[in-house]
């Protein structure tokens, strides 16, 4: 599930098609995980080249992942300890 985020479109190298092209850099859009049973929501950021339509992150770019299992953790006051957690 995604919620709409803040939009710039601009023109730049995407590691995808290894050229220039029209890309939008995508920030606070959301993104809910759901780890194991609670859903989590956290803002997610990433970039989108028109070209060949894929999704990149760059370095400077936040992992949504680690932020749900932060998220998780303030949530359940447990430590996400992997998928078999609680099984
Ligand atoms: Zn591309």
């Amino acid at each position: 599930m995604r919620g709409e985020g803040m939009r710039t479109a601009y023109f730049g190298f995407c590691p995808c098609c290894e050229k220039e092209t029209n890309q939008v850099h995508v920030v606070d859009e959301t993104t809910t995980f759901n780890i194991g049973g609670v859903d989590v929501t956290v803002p997610d950021e990433y970039y989108q080249c028109l070209a060949c339509g894929d999704n990149y992150w760059t370095g400077a770019c936040k992992d949504a992942l680690e932020l749900a299992y932060a998220e998780y953790e303030k949530i359940t006051g447990k430590k996400w300890k992997g998928i078999y957690h609680d099984k």
